[in-house]
């Protein structure tokens, strides 16, 4: 069977950086270990490294980057609710063209980053007016074909949303999201499942949106299901966790505690408000949390408390969200940033081990294995066996050191690959032009 073998500047593979190290890759797209004498390709000036994982994100979201950057006439405040609204009305306007054009550019920009496998948390299912479309899976699978035209891999995470909240009346901008009992919306997943079977580069997870936006009997038919991989938002916001100590008498990761969801396979995202009690539940559980440090900047969520989590033993991984920005080792670089600013000290989330590239390491882990692990997903290490998943980048000017380099030395992503097969090469994807042009028309129309 023939061998691929690629030879950078520097390979980051199984956890260990190997100067002028080389890296096979079969015909099936796997990494294998390096045959003797084999003539490889020489990646000159670059460090080549396991792709990079965004663990959650809203494709659509993407059309309203930069257009809610401001306060309404009239208003002396803005929040994460006033946001919502903006965001609401995006996700009314799209048509299911324009869902699959809006997660191209969303995923367009992924790939040009660096990222090779997304988490998508997919909650527009239905028609504006709540009516399922004729195929109930119609803008999931738009979303996946978008993913896939890219070249990404996927884990489509179908959202179960029921409510606006406890004792909230209903908004009608929320009706394209919502299932009408836990059973359909278990049956939805396991058939969007089936639906999409075949493409060894897709899979399915459950993701209840929130505690918020799901009953308790939702949370406890989702706990005792088989689904494996399961997503949610989880403190958030300050309201969310108010309004569920008065619905329910608890905290929310003592609710999902309560109904079977807090366990291995499970990833509370955000997970910022939480008491030192819950950090404990969480480690204890097997669970991970993902946090998304531009998206929790940019509303003004808070600051995901890494440092208690890592001393719980809290599996992390990384997300961009509502796609502010998209860039998963900005992501990783702010986890650190943001603690910084709140600590009043500098490498907070350093291991402590004294090893001079300890903390790009770790932060580099969280944007890669750690996102791959989320989403159960193979991969994330470039060890032999593991799918070639990786990218390079273009080391900067007197830095060799690939993870400083590619965490904080603000690297240039220069090319990446999906099993082996390259979907940017030297920082061209071939659908970035035509899809920023179509894109580019998509948002005017939505907002002349
Ligand atoms: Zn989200």
């Amino acid at each position: 069977m023939s061998v691929t073998v690629y030879e950078p500047d520097v390979l980051v593979a199984n956890g260990v950086v190997t100067p002028r190290g080389r890296l096979a890759v079969d015909a099936a797209g796997r990494v294998v270990a390096t045959p003797p004498g084999a003539a490889a390709i020489r990646l000159e000036g670059k460090a080549l490294l396991p792709g990079l994982v965004n663990a959650h994100s809203h494709a659509f979201q993407r059309v309203i980057r930069g257009r809610a950057e401001h306060l309404a006439r009239g208003k002396s405040a803005d929040d994460f609710w006033s946001w919502r609204e903006t965001m609401y009305a995006a996700a009314t306007a799209l048509d299911p063209d324009g869902v699959e054009l809006a997660s191209r550019q969303a995923f367009v920009e992924m790939a040009l980053a660096g990222v090779t496998a997304v988490g998508e948390f997919h909650y527009v299912h239905h028609q504006s007016d709540g009516t399922p479309y004729s195929d109930v899976h119609e803008l999931a699978r738009r979303v996946v074909k978008a993913a896939r035209d890219v070249g990404l891999r996927i884990r489509l995470l179908r959202v179960a949303y029921a409510r606006a909240g406890f004792q909230v009346a209903a908004n009608p901008r929320q009706r394209r999201f919502l299932d009408p009992d836990a059973a359909t919306a278990l049956e939805r997943t396991a058939s969007l499942r089936r639906a999409l079977q075949g493409d060894g580069l897709v899979s399915v997870g459950l993701a209840p949106h929130s505690v918020r936006a799901v009953p308790r009997e939702w949370l406890e038919a989702f706990g005792a299901s088989k689904e494996e991989v399961v997503h949610l938002h989880v403190a958030e916001q300050p309201a969310e966790i108010a309004a569920c100590l008065t619905e329910h008498g608890r905290r929310p990761v003592e609710l999902l505690a309560d109904t079977g969801l807090l366990k291995r396979g499970t990833t509370l995202v955000h997970a910022i408000h939480l008491e030192d009690r819950e950090r404990s539940l969480v480690g204890r559980s097997g669970a991970g949390v993902c946090a998304c440090p531009t998206t929790e900047a940019n509303l003004g969520d808070g600051v995901v408390a890494a440092d208690a989590l890592l001393a719980e033993g809290v599996p992390l991984s990384l997300g961009s969200d509502s796609h502010a920005t998209i860039g998963l080792l900005e992501e990783a670089r702010r986890l650190e940033e943001h603690l910084r600013l709140v600590r009043g000290r500098r490498a907070v989330l350093d291991p402590g081990d004294g090893e001079p590239h300890g903390l790009s390491a770790r932060l580099f882990d969280f944007a890669s294995r750690g996102g791959a692990r989320a989403l159960g997903l193979p991969g994330g290490s470039l060890a032999v066996g593991d799918p070639a998943d990786f990218f390079t980048v273009a080391l900067p000017p007197g830095l060799t050191a690939p993870l400083e380099a590619a965490v904080f030395g603000h690297a240039a992503v220069r090319d990446v690959a999906v099993e082996g097969r390259f979907l940017v090469r030297d920082g061209v994807h071939p659908l970035a032009a035509p899809t920023a042009i179509a894109f580019s028309q998509l948002v005017s129309r939505l907002q002349p």
